[in-house]
């Protein structure tokens, strides 16, 4: 969703590419925005109107449920979306005026700030029920167009409850999925504030419609979990019914977390496949397509999983479809985790 804030706040970004991390010629175009382009809404079949697309078929009732959707959930996500970006007034005006002056937990030379870290996990988990990770975050991951003011991410994932999205493709699931948007983005700008207040920590927060950068592979980096043959991020905790946002920090303040504990989850996929088989489009590849050789330590290749193209006319039509969440096995019970990683690392 780009708004006016996220404009103004890239063009200033942009007037210092020695300091901010701006999208490279190996950036993607996020998808939101792809779908806005007259390259894709000059293709045959394409989605020229969401809202109408929302609504074609829908019963009045489900109409009245998507128009009362958008009348509770839309103001407070504009709301925080806009003030992940107000939030950053103070330090913008500083960096103008060169009178900024770090002085954040890090310069009091306390790295990897150890006891900073299992408060911060706790803090997001028994406030927001939220699991957390830190990474560096590559400028591939940074949108094509778009800018990061930091180079570290705090990445954060909440649960989408297992009840609606088994209802996938039905409105339920759009609810919920619209629902842990919005939570997900009022925790996001709450944990950058108890940071900001608690240990003056330079950072800004970044709803998860706010499409800085690419939520899930930075996931992965940050060892939340797996991509999963559905493109979706797999976690321990939730599986792949979850959401992620990012909170970019100035300073590495803690040790990365990042590892390979959970890339078996590929190989249980290219057994399961049940996603594919189910999506009703067909929109997940079979073999997921190589798209982009970045050539980097610690940096994975990019693969697409899906036919975003395919996947948008069921996505538009539904508020966010989910099927292929809905009939994940780690989705329908992540409790599986610990035996399957059991059985997958011990056999293959
Ligand atoms: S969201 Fe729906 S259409 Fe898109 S890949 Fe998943 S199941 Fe297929
Ligand atoms: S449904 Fe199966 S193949 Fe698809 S992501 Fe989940 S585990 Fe992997």
């Amino acid at each position: 969703m780009k708004t006016k804030n996220e404009i103004k706040f890239t063009a200033f970004l942009k007037r210092y590419p020695e300091k901010f991390l701006l999208s490279g010629k190996n950036s993607v175009m996020d998808g939101f925005e792809y779908f806005e382009t007259s390259e894709y809404k000059n293709k045959p079949g394409a989605i020229l109107s969401r809202p109408k697309a929302m609504i074609t078929n829908k019963s009045v009732k489900d109409i009245i449920r998507i128009g009362m959707t958008f009348i509770t959930i839309l103001p407070c996500m504009l709301k925080n979306i806009k003030k992940n970006y107000t939030d950053m007034n103070g330090y913008l005006k500083s960096v103008k005026n060169g009178s900024f002056n770090n002085v954040s937990i890090e310069n009091n030379n306390s790295y990897p700030n150890k006891n900073v870290w299992v408060e911060l996990k706790n803090y997001a988990w028994e406030n927001h029920q939220l699991i957390v990770g830190f990474t560096e975050l590559p400028q591939e991951y940074v949108f094509s167009g778009k800018a990061s003011p930091f180079r570290h991410a705090l990445v954060f994932a909440q649960e989408m409850k297992k009840e609606p999205i088994e209802k996938a493709p039905e409105l339920d699931a759009g609810i919920e999925v619209m629902r842990v948007y919005n939570s997900l983005g009022i925790a996001t700008n709450d944990i950058a504030n108890w940071l900001r207040k608690t240990y003056n920590v330079v950072c800004m927060a970044n709803h998860p419609l706010g499409g800085l950068v690419d939520t899930v592979p930075l996931a992965e980096k940050a060892g939340l979990g797996a991509i999963g043959k559905h493109g979706m991020l797999i976690t321990k905790e939730f599986g792949p019914r979850c959401r992620i946002s990012p909170l970019f920090t100035e300073l590495k303040l803690f040790e990365y977390t990042g590892s390979h504990e959970h890339s078996w989850i590929n190989t249980f996929c290219s057994k399961c496949r049940h996603c594919i088989s189910s999506c009703p489009t067909s929109a997940i590849y079979s073999e997921s397509k190589l798209s982009k050789r970045y050539n980097k330590i610690g940096l994975k290749d990019r693969y697409e999983n899906y036919d975003r193209e395919k996947c948008f006319t069921s996505f538009a039509a539904t508020m966010g479809c989910a099927v292929c969440i809905s009939v994940c096995p780690f989705s329908k019970n992540p409790a599986i985790y610990d035996t399957m990683k059991l059985k997958y690392t011990n056999t293959n």
